[in-house]
C-alpha cells in the first residue's frame, strides 16, 4: 500500500466526506493554517435535488462571520417564516441581520461552499473513499480506495448518515427506526397539478414549485415503511393516483428518492483522534430543515478547537468540549423533529394535538421560542454561570473602532478570537495572548438584544470565540478574564 504523505503524521487532519459539513470544517481549518485534506467518494460536487432546501438564520450568521454570506444570499430567496411541522412561524421581528430563511437547494449550496474551500487551497481527493483506519498514540492511518493511505494526526468523519468512520470506530448510533417513509421527486407533468398540501388517512402530501416554469416537486407519504432502494416511475405514478386520483400527465422525473423519519445520534462525537460531525453524528427527518444547518454549525464549533490542538496551542482535552457542546444541540434537533413528525400524523388525536399547537404557536412567546430553536439562534453552550451572553452567540453589533465603523462579525472573518472592550482602553494587558487573541477597543450605541431573551445589560467587555460564541463577559479587571483566555486559547505565553 502506498502512502500519500510521510509517515510522521505531517498531514494534520483528514476529513472523510466533502459534503456540507466536511467542506465547512475544511474551510475553518484552512483559515487557521492547518494542513487538511478532504477525501470524497463523489467525482464532483454535484448532488441531486432531493436534499436540503434552505439555510436558517444562525447558519447565515456563521457564514457572515467568515465574510461569505453574500455569495449564498445572492443565489437564494429570503422568506420571513420558518416551519414547525409546516406550521409557519414569522421570524421577521428577530434581532438578527438575517431574520429569514434562505431558500437555496443543497445542489446550489455545495458548489458555492466548495469554491470558498478551493480558494483557501484545500485539496479534495475526489472519487476516493475512506475504507478504514487504525489509530495509535500519535496519529491515524487512514486507508483509502486505490490501495493508498494517509497518515494524519486526526480523522474527522463527515461521511454522512451511513458513516464508515463512525462504524469503524465502534461508536453506538442509538435511536429510533423509521415509522414513516416519504417518496420525493422532481417531475415534469403535462397538466398543471394542484399545488399545495393535501392530507388523507396516510399522511400529508405536497406538490410545489419555487419558480414559475420550474419542474414540480412531489412529496408523498407512503403506506409502507420498509423499502429496498429508490422508487421507480411506476411507483411514483401509482402513489400520485392513490392520493390525487390522477398522475397529472406525469411525463418524466429528474430524480426520484425517498427519506424516512429514522432518528439516531452517535453516543460520542469523539473517540481519541477520531471525531464525527454532521449527519455522521446525527440523523433525523427533514421536518424543520435542520440537518445541513446543524452540520455546518458542528463544523464551526470543531474547526478552531481542532486547529488549536493540532498547532499545540491547546491541550487535547479542548476537543472534549466539542462533544459537550454539540451533542446536546444535536439531541434537541432529534427531539424536535420527532415532535414534528408526531404532529403530522393523520389520525384524529394527533390532528387535535396539532390544532392545539397551532393555537399555542399563534402566541408571541411560544412562537419566539420554537422559531429560535429551529433557526439555531437560541443555542447556549453551558460555559457556566455569569452574564446572559456567556455561551450564547454574540450579536452582530455596529461598532466604532480605531479603524472606523465596522460590525462585530467583520472582526471574525479570519476565525481568530476577539477581546472586544467597550470600556477604557488599556485596562487589560493582552500581551500574554497577543499572538492568539485580538484586542479591539470599541464603542456601540444602542441596546443589546438577544433572540428570545430580549434586551440585556451591555457588558463592559466580551471574549468572542472564533465560532461567534461568547466565552466570557464582564469587566476587564475581572480575575476570571485571564482564566477564560487560558481555558479557551491556551496558557499565557508572550510571543506565542
Ligand atoms: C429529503 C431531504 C430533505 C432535507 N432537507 C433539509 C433542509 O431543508 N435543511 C437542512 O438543513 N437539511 C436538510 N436535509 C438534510 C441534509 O441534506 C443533510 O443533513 C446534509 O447533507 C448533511 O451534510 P453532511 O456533509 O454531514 O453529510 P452528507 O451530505 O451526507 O455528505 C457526506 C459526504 O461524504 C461522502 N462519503 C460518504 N462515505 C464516504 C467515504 N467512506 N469516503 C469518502 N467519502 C464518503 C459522500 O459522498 C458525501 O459527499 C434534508 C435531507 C433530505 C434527505
Amino acid at each position: 500500500m502506498g502512502a500519500l504523505r510521510s509517515a510522521d503524521g505531517s498531514t494534520a487532519v483528514v476529513i472523510a466526506g466533502g459534503g456540507p459539513t466536511g467542506l465547512m470544517l475544511a474551510g475553518e481549518l484552512a483559515l487557521a493554517g492547518i494542513d487538511v485534506v478532504i477525501v470524497e467518494r463523489r467525482a464532483s460536487q454535484v448532488v441531486d435535488g432531493s436534499r436540503a432546501g434552505g439555510l436558517h438564520a444562525r447558519t447565515i450568521e456563521v457564514l457572515d462571520q467568515r465574510g461569505i454570506a453574500e455569495r449564498f444570499l445572492s443565489a437564494g430567496q429570503k422568506h420571513p417564516k420558518v416551519g414547525f411541522s409546516l406550521i409557519p412561524l414569522d421570524i421577521s421581528d428577530f434581532p438578527t441581520r438575517h431574520n429569514y430563511v434562505l431558500a437555496l437547494w443543497q445542489s446550489h449550496f455545495e458548489p458555492i461552499l466548495a469554491d470558498w474551500v478551493g480558494e483557501l487551497g484545500v485539496p479534495i481527493l475526489r472519487s476516493c473513499e475512506v475504507m478504514g483506519f487504525a489509530q495509535d498514540g500519535t496519529g491515524v492511518d487512514v486507508e483509502l480506495s486505490g490501495d493508498t493511505s494517509l497518515r494524519a494526526k486526526y480523522l474527522v468523519g463527515c461521511d454522512g448518515g451511513r458513516s464508515l468512520v463512525r462504524k469503524t470506530a465502534g461508536i453506538d448510533f442509538a435511536g429510533l427506526d423509521p415509522s414513516t417513509s416519504w417518496m420525493i421527486a422532481e417531475v415534469e407533468m403535462d397538466e398543471e397539478p394542484e399545488l399545495g398540501f393535501r392530507r388523507n388517512s396516510v399522511g400529508t402530501h405536497a406538490l410545489g414549485r419555487r419558480e414559475v416554469g420550474e419542474p414540480v416537486r412531489v412529496v408523498l407519504t407512503e403506506r409502507q415503511v420498509e423499502h429496498t432502494g429508490d422508487p421507480s416511475m411506476d411507483e411514483l405514478r401509482e402513489a400520485l393516483v392513490a392520493v390525487y386520483g390522477t398522475d397529472f400527465g406525469l411525463r418524466g422525473a429528474n430524480w426520484i428518492s425517498r427519506f424516512t423519519d429514522m432518528t439516531r445520534q452517535a453516543a460520542s462525537y469523539r473517540d481519541g483522534r477520531v471525531l464525527l460531525a454532521g449527519d455522521a453524528a446525527h440523523v433525523h427527518p427533514p421536518q424543520g430543515g435542520q440537518g445541513l444547518n446543524t452540520g455546518i454549525q458542528d463544523a464551526v464549533n470543531l474547526g478552531w478547537k481542532l486547529a488549536q490542538v493540532v498547532n499545540g496551542t491547546s491541550p487535547d482535552s479542548l476537543l472534549d468540549t466539542y462533544h459537550a457542546e454539540r451533542h446536546p444541540v444535536g439531541a434537541r434537533v432529534l427531539h424536535n423533529t420527532m415532535a414534528q413528525v408526531a404532529l403530522g400524523s393523520p389520525d384524529d388525536r394527533h390532528q387535535a394535538l396539532r390544532d392545539t399547537m397551532i393555537d399555542l404557536l399563534g402566541m408571541d412567546e411560544p412562537r419566539r421560542r420554537i422559531a429560535a430553536m429551529l433557526c439555531g439562534l437560541d443555542i447556549r453552550y453551558d460555559l457556566g454561570a455569569g452574564h446572559p451572553l456567556v455561551g450564547r452567540r454574540m450579536p452582530d453589533l455596529d461598532v466604532h473602532t480605531a479603524d472606523g465603523p465596522t460590525r462585530v462579525y467583520a472582526l471574525l472573518h479570519d476565525a481568530r478570537p476577539v477581546l472586544l472592550n467597550f470600556g477604557e482602553a488599556g485596562g487589560f494587558d493582552i500581551a500574554p495572548w497577543a499572538k492568539r487573541v485580538r484586542l479591539v477597543d470599541a464603542s456601540h450605541e444602542g441596546v443589546w438584544e438577544l433572540p428570545v431573551l430580549g434586551e440585556i445589560a451591555a457588558p463592559p467587555a466580551v471574549v468572542i470565540r472564533p465560532d461567534g460564541h461568547v466565552a466570557w463577559a464582564g469587566d476587564p479587571t475581572d480575575p476570571e478574564l485571564p482564566h477564560a483566555l487560558a481555558t479557551w486559547f491556551g496558557a499565557a505565553a508572550p510571543g506565542r
